[in-house]
């Protein structure tokens, strides 16, 4: 059996003005992320991931942020258009596992929300998918409170 194996990253700048949506859940906090799109820094990770592992083009270059067709989508269209090639290329999401680095605010409380909204994004039980929240130590950018990063990782493998 051929199994796919697939990393992706992302980090978006927190400012005033902006929801915050991670995993396509909104989470009231005041400050969101800055991005082209909704920048739903954890979707965009996993979109990476998705494409990578097939070894087909990243995100920035099949929704480039300089096509105003793109300006404040929702990210759950890129996971669609990433799922729909995984299933044209003859794959399954097997296992989704994501780590979302966050001073704030704190993602706890909001980590179930998260994880099923990835699921269904992905059409797959909630077992299937991972979300993990740490902050960054009060290091660097992140830890600052100044940006919010997403590491994600999938497995595919043919239904
Ligand atoms: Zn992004």
């Amino acid at each position: 059996m051929d199994v796919r194996i697939g990393i992706g990253y992302d980090l978006h700048r927190l400012v005033e003005g902006r929801a915050l949506i991670l995993g396509g859940v909104m989470i009231p906090d005041g400050l969101g992320l800055l991005g082209h799109s909704d920048a739903d820094v954890v979707l965009h990770a996993l979109c990476d991931a998705l494409l990578g592992a097939m070894g087909q083009p990243d995100i920035g270059e099949l929704f480039p942020d300089r096509d105003p067709a793109w300006k404040d989508a929702e990210s759950r269209v890129f996971v669609a258009e990433a799922l729909a090639r995984v299933r044209a290329a003859g794959y399954q999401v097997s296992n989704v596992d994501l780590v979302i680095h966050a001073e704030r605010p704190r993602l706890g409380p909001h980590r179930d929300r998260i994880r099923g909204s990835v699921a269904r994004l992905l059409g797959v039980a909630e077992g299937r998918v991972g979300v993990k929240a740490k902050t960054n130590e009060g290091v660097d950018a992140v830890g600052r409170g100044e940006a919010i990063a997403c590491w994600a990782g999938v497995l595919l493998t043919q239904p």
